[in-house]
């Protein structure tokens, strides 16, 4: 079944048709040598939306995206209803989603909720919601979120030591990437010996945004984003964790509003704000090495808050056995590897430098024969996950 997957931000659409194995062509498809991940029929983003002398808006947007897969020549599928349903990103399922929903109008009014949670990343999804039933309204669609992996956390885990009202608020942690987290987990069930269950598993989801989550037996148990995807990890552009001692003085030494701060840590801290140079993670490694001293701070900052993460969390889940690198960083950078795994041998982490080096893209064990902890490169699928679980919802799959 071909199922398309719309992950719509402010000003993009980044799109991909995929065709997934549904239940009754299950067995053709995989005759037919389809993976689990399902085959990439068409691929692409329309960006720049609603700047000037580009695409107006979302509406217009998804037209063109349906336009290319519809066109006659270059185009995938012959008509609409070749499309089985559409499966939307959607980044904040707050308290009220654990599972991937079929989007009805209670759905969309219950997304609407949890926008206030997340007021960059669910209004674009709304829209992109939206326009895909005006467009295509016969056509069901499928919210996918990217908290909902994070809904089996311990309360203990959850809760901020706030005055318990806040926490009735909503104020909470809820964690995030966690349609990638899926992915990766879904992967590792075939991988390792006798699936998930008895594994205690940490991923490190290191892209532009970045952070890590400890898996018990295939269930998540603590993670490192919160509230908000800022709490944790050093990113691309963004702080992670700063003492909220820090954010106070912030306001009343330099007199930063609310706007201003959100603009500072979400934008131009990170690696970004330690180099001053970039977010891109080869700029700055290569800089670093080239002896620009505010670069190799950078990443010395991004390594230490990594390591501490994985000791705090085999701490908090008692124990480690298999450490997953994903995203941009992850499975790209033997580097950032290597300098995570370093200090990490006390755990059992050891790295066959050779098989690490020569790792970019790819799924591979990294690890030193006789390792205690197995390390490994999983690269990350979220179109695929939501694809397969967009048409698990609508009983395709
Ligand atoms: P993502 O958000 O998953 O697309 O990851 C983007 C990040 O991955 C950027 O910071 C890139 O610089 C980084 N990245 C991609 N390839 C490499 C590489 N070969 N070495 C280091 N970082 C990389």
């Amino acid at each position: 079944v071909k199922i398309l997957v719309l992950n719509t931000g402010s000003s993009s659409i980044k799109y991909q048709l995929r065709e997934v194995a549904g239940g009754a062509v299950a067995a053709g498809a995989a005759a037919a040598g389809l993976g689990l991940a399902g085959e990439i029929l068409a691929d692409g983003e329309v960006d720049r939306i609603a700047e000037e002398g580009s695409v107006p808006g979302h509406g217009r947007a998804l037209e063109l995206i349906l336009e290319s897969l519809l066109d006659p020549t270059s185009g995938v599928v012959k008509d609409t209803a070749a499309v089985s349903a559409v499966g939307h990103r959607v980044v904040h399922g707050g308290e009220r989603f654990t599972a991937p929903a079929l989007i009805t109008v209670e759905v969309i009014a219950q997304i609407e909720e949890c926008s206030s949670l997340a007021p960059l990343h669910n209004p674009p999804a709304l829209a992109g919601i939206r326009e895909a039933q005006r467009i295509l309204p016969h056509t069901p669609q499928v919210a996918v979120f990217d908290t909902a992996f994070h809904a089996t956390m311990p309360q203990k885990a959850r809760v901020y030591a706030l005055p318990y009202r806040y926490t009735e608020a909503g104020v909470r942690r809820y964690g995030f990437h966690g349609i990638s987290y899926s992915s990766v987990t879904q992967r590792l069930d075939g991988m390792l010996s006798g699936g998930l269950a008895g594994h205690k598993v940490m991923i490190a989801h290191l892209g532009n945004g970045a952070s890590i989550c400890a898996v018990d037996g295939g269930v998540c148990v603590d993670t490192s984003m919160g509230l908000t995807p800022l709490e944790g990890l050093v990113m691309g552009t963004r702080s992670g964790d700063v003492d909220p001692g820090a954010v106070l003085y912030l306001i009343r030494e330099f007199g930063l509003t609310a706007d201003d701060l959100d603009r500072i840590l979400n934008k131009e801290s990170g690696i970004l704000g330690v180099s001053g140079v970039s977010n891109d993670m080869r700029d700055v490694l290569g800089r670093a090495d080239s002896g620009d001293e505010r670069c190799r701070l950078a990443i010395d900052v991004y390594v230490h808050r990594l390591r501490k993460y994985v000791g705090a969390f085999a701490a908090s889940m008692g124990g480690l056995d298999t450490l997953v690198f994903t995203a941009g960083v992850g499975e790209n950078s033997g580097q950032i590897r290597a300098a995570v795994c370093e200090g990490l041998g006390f755990l059992g982490v050891a790295l066959d430098p050779e098989a690490n080096d020569a790792t970019h893209g790819v799924e591979k064990d990294i690890s030193a024969a006789g390792a205690r902890v197995r390390v490994l490169v999983v690269p990350t699928d979220e179109e695929g996950f939501i694809a397969r679980a967009t048409a698990e919802v609508v009983g395709a799959g």
